[in-house]
């Protein structure tokens, strides 16, 4: 593979995941399970909720900007979702571009599902679609992007950006 083929396909890491609660923790273990029923979106990253899936911020994001597009199901299938579930989450993909395009001016977009460990999903558990919005030349930098963490600072000046994007 070569270009954005990279950047899409690597593998993620959520190592946070399990070390964020004590052994006393009895809820989801699947942070996209978990993510929702928090009732704190600012903290979890979620910007927008759906009737079947909702929106959230990676927490490692290969690029500024990068969004998930989530089911509320755990389901780890594409051809496991029922149809409402399906197009919602592709509106929510429309909707989520528009809010990127409106705030951060990308001039493309890689759009897709890592189905599989196979495949570089981290969380093959419950099937999720990225939206990773690009700019001309970024690339260049992404190879050192992906192997560092995004400071909170900025997840947060990014997440109160696009939050007034869904909420207009
Ligand atoms: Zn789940």
């Amino acid at each position: 593979m070569s270009g954005g083929g990279d950047i899409m396909w690597a593998p993620w890491r959520m190592a946070y995941v399990s070390s964020e609660h004590g052994d006393g923790y009895e809820g989801p273990r699947c942070v996209f399970c978990r993510a929702p029923r928090e009732q704190d979106d600012a903290r979890t990253l979620i910007l927008h909720r759906g009737e079947h899936a909702f929106v959230i911020m990676n927490l490692y994001p290969y690029n500024s900007g990068h969004l998930m597009l989530v089911p509320y199901a755990h389901i780890d299938h594409l051809r496991a979702l029922d149809a409402a579930t399906l197009t919602e989450m592709m509106t929510l993909a429309q909707r989520a571009q528009q809010v990127l395009e409106d705030a951060m001016h990308p001039h493309g977009f890689n759009v897709g599902v890592n189905q599989g460990r196979a495949a570089g999903a981290g969380i093959a558990d419950h099937i999720h679609m990225h939206l990773v919005p690009r700019w001309s030349g970024d690339t260049n930098f992404m190879p050192v992007m992906s192997d560092t963490r995004v400071m909170p600072q900025h997840l947060d000046e990014t997440y109160a950006l696009l939050k007034a994007g869904f909420a207009a």
